[in-house]
């Protein structure tokens, strides 16, 4: 008893060193040595460069509008928190390292790659006898299947904890599909536990009270993620040039198609093609 214990407090300690050894290192560099003077990279631009990465260079070079997407995603987020625990972090520790099955939504990740510091906050992470064992983030989109990028952002969060000292081996990560009509459901909280119940098979879909969650269930591959995260890391070290996407969809409904010489909506090329 006693020994665990012990043990509980040095992985506690441990642990929160690293991080607040990581906070304390950000708030010193006064300027970044990345792309745009970026200090920190965070999980989700990553993973929108495999959506258009000439996208994300314009959103910095020409600033982006909130748009209603990204005002219900923050919605969707504060009702997915809405009966977490807002425990302490240290709190939360403690009952991770006790083995106890601990549900954590949002919790913030932080870790350092290649001397470039990667931040993270994950919807929802299941950790089982002191280990990460699921991770769980929502998409909200018309589509039912995952994109690539979907995948890069939740490979890199389980990379992050990784990063952080957890022992990932046992990693998988569920990618939540729903319709934007669903993202205010309250049943959606729930899908945590359905997934966990479901575990080593393909979940049925999650009945919601304005359609259906499609789940996809993948085991995290450290060595695919390692090898997306340096192909990203290229751009922002100023080793290539941003790379537009090949898929004109993607550039129809771009805010920033009036101005991308690689945009592939008709309209821009008819321009381009005038002038
Ligand atoms: S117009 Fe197309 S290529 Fe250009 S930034 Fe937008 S999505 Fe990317």
């Amino acid at each position: 008893m006693f020994k665990k214990r012990r043990k509980v407090e040095q992985s506690l300690k441990a642990t929160l060193e690293r991080f607040d050894s990581l906070v304390k290192e950000l708030a010193a560099i006064e300027e970044g040595t990345l792309r745009f003077k970026s200090r920190l990279l965070s999980v989700s631009e990553i993973a929108a460069q495999y959506y258009c990465e000439k996208k994300v260079e314009l959103s910095h070079i020409r600033g982006e509008e909130e748009t209603p997407e990204m005002r219900e995603g923050k919605v969707a987020h504060e009702l997915l928190l809405k009966d977490a625990v807002k425990a302490e972090r240290e709190e939360i520790l403690r009952r991770i390292f006790s083995g106890k099955p601990t549900l954590v939504r949002e919790m913030p990740l932080l870790g350092k790659y290649n001397n470039v510091i990667i931040a993270g906050v994950a919807d929802a992470l299941l950790f089982y006898q002191g280990s990460p064992i699921l991770l769980v983030e929502h998409k909200f989109t018309g589509k039912p299947i995952p994109f690539r990028d979907h995948h890069v952002q939740a490979s890199l969060y389980c990379h992050l904890l990784d990063l952080m000292g957890w022992d990932v081996s046992q990693m998988k990560y569920a990618l939540v599909i729903a319709r934007p009509e669903c993202r205010n459901d309250k049943k959606l909280i729930d899908i945590p536990r359905y997934i966990v119940r479901h575990l080593g098979e393909d979940p049925p879909r999650f009945k919601l009270e304005a359609g259906s969650a499609n789940i996809y269930i993948n085991n995290y591959d450290s060595r695919k993620t390692v090898a997306d995260l340096d192909w990203a890391l290229n751009f922002w070290i100023g080793k290539r040039p941003a790379v537009p996407t090949r898929k004109s969809g993607k550039c129809v409904v771009c805010s920033h198609n009036g101005v991308c010489e690689f945009s592939l909506s008709k309209r821009s090329i008819e321009t381009r093609l005038a002038a």
